[in-house]
């Protein structure tokens, strides 16, 4: 789950990082007041769920509260499309009107969960901000990276050998231990799999801010947190990954055509790898999950319906825990209920998996059934007309 850079924000003052003062604005009125409050000089920034605003002109400095009010007009509404965000972008509901800043040093701080050791990792450079990935691109070397032991936690010295790593001294280097203790606490205390401060900048008056804040949660332990549900902003998520969510259902949209509703994550990648060995592309990955219900198939098989870019659906099921016969079922009422004209494929096997095929050949609907994976692959590139292997 991931929330704004002014909510990140928020939490790390409460954490004792320190922040620069800011207010979140609605509206373009909202935007020209707090920028008078900031004394007319301060920098807008668009809020959405996605970095590299800066370089796609979603963080802009202003001069005087009128002009504050010019630049939020053009970037309310606005869909800000960054490496991040893919080609549709991200549509701009929300802006921090923050106090400008003179930058002297701009660094790279982060926590996140490595995957490789099933650890905490901190990453730091002495060349963050807008150019962090070619940094870490061209010269590896700059990017420091510490494993934490989860029973030691994070140690004092530790975090100074980081600090004296982006070569910090003095009262400044000691302030940043101690910020850098504090986000790893604030990493823990709201189970973060990231938390992100990039740039985190020494001011030319000497003092050090986490200029901007990325924070994402673990999905796992949401329930822990009762304000985490309150805290998602709905208009930055695709609506049909918000509907799966109401159901249980994983869903990821992807760029193809072909609609994929399979049962187990591991049988959902193996059926995106053979769809594409086949030259087919697929549209989303959805997984209803192994003991999932009539109802929960369709519901998962409107969900792709409804993802306009869906030419075609491949259904992979093992029917173990499920029955192929109830799997059916559920397809053809969810293709009745919108009317579906689309080709389908389905291939499926476990208990009743021949009464779940009569079902399907005698359903009216234009579907076939393959006999293995690959041989469903191939039939529904087939139907699309895609060529293929
Ligand atoms: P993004 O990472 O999405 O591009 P940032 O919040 O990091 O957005 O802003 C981009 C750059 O804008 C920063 O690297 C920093 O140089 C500058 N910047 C951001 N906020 C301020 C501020 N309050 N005052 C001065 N400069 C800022
Ligand atoms: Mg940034």
């Amino acid at each position: 789950m991931n929330i704004h850079e002014y909510q990140a924000k928020e939490i790390f003052s409460t954490f004792g990082i320190p922040v620069p003062r800011s207010r979140v604005a609605l509206t373009a009125d909202q935007v020209e007041r707090a920028a008078k409050e900031m004394g007319g000089h301060c920098v807008v920034k668009a809020q959405i769920y996605a970095g590299g605003r800066g370089k796609a002109g979603g963080v802009k400095i202003v001069h005087h509260p009128e002009q504050a009010n010019d630049v939020a007009k053009e970037l309310f509404g606005k869909k800000l499309v960054t490496p991040q965000t893919g080609p549709e972008g991200l549509k701009v509901r929300r802006i921090l009107v923050e106090e400008a800043v003179e930058i002297a040093r701009e660094f790279y701080l982060s926590i996140t969960l490595d995957r490789a050791t099933s650890r905490y990792c901190l990453i730091a450079s002495p060349e963050g901000g807008m150019d962090i990935e070619e940094v870490a691109h061209k010269s590896p070397e700059k990017i420091h990276v510490l494993t934490i032991d989860p029973l030691m936690g994070l140690r004092p010295y530790q975090a100074r050998k980081i600090a004296l790593a982006l070569g910090l001294t003095g009262v400044v280097c000691e302030d940043c231990v101690e910020l850098i203790l504090n986000l790893y606490r604030c990493c823990l205390d709201k189970d973060c799999y990231l938390v992100e401060i990039n740039p985190l900048v020494v001011t030319k008056a000497g003092w050090l801010l986490a200029m901007d804040g990325k924070m994402s949660f673990d999905d796992n332990a949401v329930y822990r947190h009762r304000e985490y549900p309150d805290m998602v902003d709905y208009s930055q998520l695709d609506p049909l990954e918000i509907n799966a969510g109401k159901y249980d259902l994983a869903y990821i949209k992807l760029e193809g055509s072909i609609g994929c509703m399979v049962n187990g994550a591991g049988l959902a990648m193996a059926t995106l790898d053979v769809l594409k060995e086949f030259g087919g592309e697929p549209a989303n990955f959805l997984d209803v999950g192994g003991g999932a219900t009539r109802e929960k198939v369709t519901e998962a098989f409107k969900i792709i319906l409804e993802d306009c870019d869906v030419k075609a659906v491949f259904v992979n099921i093992f029917g173990g825990i499920m029955r192929c016969d109830v799997i059916a079922q559920g397809i053809i009422e969810a293709a009745n209920e919108v009317q579906c004209h689309l080709p389908i494929v389905v291939r499926m096997d476990g208990s009743n998996v021949e009464e779940g095929k009569r079902l399907l050949m005698e359903s009216g609907l234009n579907v076939q059934v393959g006999d293995n994976l690959g041989d469903g692959a191939k039939r529904i590139v087939k139907m699309l007309g895609l060529g293929g292997k």
